[in-house]
């Protein structure tokens, strides 16, 4: 009997379990060979693949190529030219360095290398079998790498069984692809299924690659982010709300270079989209993040698409920061004149000293609303919750000399020998069209409404928002799984100004509504709202109010083939132009749209 049962696995079996770690399936071949390309400094990299990379994958590249002896070393594992000292791991700016893809590749397929270097008088090839010794012969070669991979885990049948269809294991390829080429946008990628092309991308930059990428119109769809932070910098591009996808398959994040996955980072840039759009929409975004190398460790994963940031926390709040940013300063389009600079937040809610009530000022009209009483401005709204956007002046003490400013600036809005450059008309009552600073602006008029009236409701003070008592509690009954519902957002409703009290079998009494509900339709709105947190589904408590806002904004809204007249008109132009986010609605429809000037003296040439 042997003494040790513990031995030193050979070489190419323990190559072949490494393998499992790097290569799993043809997409992580292409991943690795594409990286080594781009390492040794190609400007274009080209990839077939035949039979979804199961039978053929080749990559080009117009490197720096290799000598007969670094030839001889790639395929060993943990050969590798890009690290030799531990301190490099620290800062590491190659995408490879594990020196392990290229090992591990060969213990899984056959491989041909064949590369040579610029100055050099020939080139050389490398072919490998699984287990075997590689043998390296003098041939002639462009200059660059070419590597071949046939075969891919025909020596492991467990492996290749693991492998899903064409089709699937094609996508995988495919989105790799596209993430390659968001990558660099400075080198060209060319990507071929079979004989057939399927991309060919020059050098470009970064916001021309993302629209021929992802099929985008750059001018139109995609906003810049550039924000810095904390020693963290992000640049790229963020698709508007009206490209956003069902799926998350729009959403490439880089770092130093480098693709990586990080379902925290996403939640940080989708949460800057959290009142634009759906939760079923996914926003589409293309940036890359630049860290100091020393900052980040890439080496927790074999594939290297997982990092670990110093602070992580830095990072999300940056990238939230930054693509709040882009969203907000595409809003500021608009500019109704340059010296009402207000007409983005006309309203400013003034508590005043002493007494409860408070008052609004419409720095736009000059009109003055007091709040405590339900005089309203235009919609039902109370005055309340004018500005929208949360800017109530609740903290700001009304003295003397702020009212004798704001009685300046009343007067000042109330000269009306001034034309008013926010004239608007309603057109087929159902578009409010008005001229900004730069064109055209056409409004959706229910689009806007809504818009407004979710972010008052968001903003609204949930302490004062007291709702309307009923003298006659109305009494109906519903089906116990509405009934559960109500009970679910019970909070939610009261805040609203709902008072409903659930009786035994399935009946419920309605015994305060918000102000803004008409009398007689407290049962079809109770109705209509529980119908909606229905077809909702499950939502996080987080959510819950955001949800509800947007049912009861999308319900109040003034609908198309509703006439408004002048004043209304205008005050929904202010109000919507005072939101935190004024071009669409909380579900994602567009608010407004913008014909340039220039677009129109184009069209009249
Ligand atoms: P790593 O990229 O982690 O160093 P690989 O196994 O991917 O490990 O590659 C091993 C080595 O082979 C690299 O360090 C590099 O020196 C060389 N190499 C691989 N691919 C190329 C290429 N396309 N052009 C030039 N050299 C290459
Ligand atoms: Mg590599």
């Amino acid at each position: 009997m042997m003494d040790a049962t513990i031995h030193i696995l050979p070489d190419h079996l323990a190559n072949q379990i490494a393998a499992g770690e790097v290569v799993q399936r043809p997409e992580s071949v292409i991943k690795e060979l594409v990286e080594n390309a781009i390492d040794a400094g190609a400007t274009t990299v080209t990839v077939v693949v035949k039979q979804a990379g199961k039978q053929y994958m080749h990559v080009i590249d117009d490197g720096g190529g290799m000598s007969k002896a670094d030839l001889e070393l790639a395929t060993i594992r943990h050969a590798t030219s890009k690290i030799t000292s531990s301190d490099d791991l620290h800062a590491i700016r190659t995408l490879g360095f594990r020196g392990e893809a290229l090992a591990s590749i060969a213990a899984v397929a056959d491989v041909e290398i064949r590369t040579k270097r610029p100055g050099d008088a020939t080139g050389w090839t490398l072919a490998s079998r699984p287990g075997q010794h590689a043998a390296v012969t003098a041939a002639a070669h462009d200059v660059g790498t070419q590597v071949i991979v046939r075969n891919l885990f025909y020596n492991v049948p467990a492996r290749r069984k693991f492998l899903k269809s064409d089709l699937t294991e094609f996508r995988y390829i495919s989105e790799t692809m596209q993430k390659l080429a968001l990558a660099w946008p400075d080198r060209r990628v060319v990507f071929y299924d079979g004989n057939v092309l399927v991309f060919d991308v020059k050098p470009a930059p970064l916001q021309q690659r993302i629209a021929e990428i992802l099929a985008v119109d750059a001018a139109d769809q995609l906003l810049a982010v550039n924000d810095t932070e904390g020693g963290v910098s992000v640049h790229g591009y963020i698709g508007r709300p009206s490209i956003a996808r069902q799926q998350r398959n729009g959403q490439f994040l880089f770092l130093n270079g480098r693709p990586i996955v990080s379902r925290q980072l996403a939640h940080a840039i989708s949460s800057a989209f959290e009142h634009v759009l759906d939760k079923q929409q996914h926003p589409v975004f293309v940036l890359h993040l630049e860290v100091d190398p020393t900052r980040v460790d890439v080496n927790v994963h074999p594939q290297k698409h997982e990092v670990k940031f110093d602070d992580e926390r830095v990072v999300y709040l940056l990238l939230q920061q930054a693509t709040a940013n882009a969203l907000r300063s595409a809003n500021v389009i608009p500019t109704f004149s340059a010296e009402l600079g207000l007409a983005h937040r006309p309203l400013q809610s003034l508590p005043s000293q002493g007494s409860q009530g408070g008052m609004v000022v419409n720095r736009l009209t000059g009109e003055i609303t007091s709040f405590g009483t339900s005089s309203g401005t235009a919609f039902g709204s109370t005055a309340m919750h004018g500005g929208g956007s949360g800017h109530q002046a609740s903290s700001q003490q009304f003295t003397g000399a702020m009212r004798e400013a704001f009685e300046q600036l009343v007067a000042g809005g109330l000269d009306q020998s001034s034309p008013r450059s926010q004239d608007t008309i309603q057109a087929n009552s159902a578009w409010i069209v008005t001229s900004g600073e730069e064109g055209l602006v056409i409004i959706d008029q229910q689009a806007a409404h809504e818009r407004v009236l979710y972010e008052r409701l968001l903003v609204a003070d949930r302490s004062v928002t007291t709702g309307q008592a009923l003298m006659f509690p109305v009494k109906m009954t519903m089906p116990a799984d509405h009934i559960a519902l109500i009970g679910e957002y019970g909070q939610e409703l009261q805040s609203m100004g709902f008072s409903i009290e659930t009786l035994a079998e399935g009946i419920v009494h309605i015994r305060a509504v918000p102000s803004d509900v008409h009398p007689g339709s407290e049962e079809s709105t109770l109705l209509q709202i529980v119908r909606s947190l229905a077809d909702l589904g499950p939502t996080p408590a987080e959510r819950r109010q955001s949800a509800l806002a947007a049912i009861m904004a999308l319900r109040q809204s003034v609908r198309r083939g509703d006439r408004l007249g002048a004043d209304e008109q205008r005050q929904l132009v202010a109000d919507l132009f005072a939101c935190a986010i004024p071009h669409s609605t909380p579900g994602g429809r567009p608010t407004y749209i913008i014909v340039s000037y220039d677009e129109l003296i184009r069209r009249f040439q």
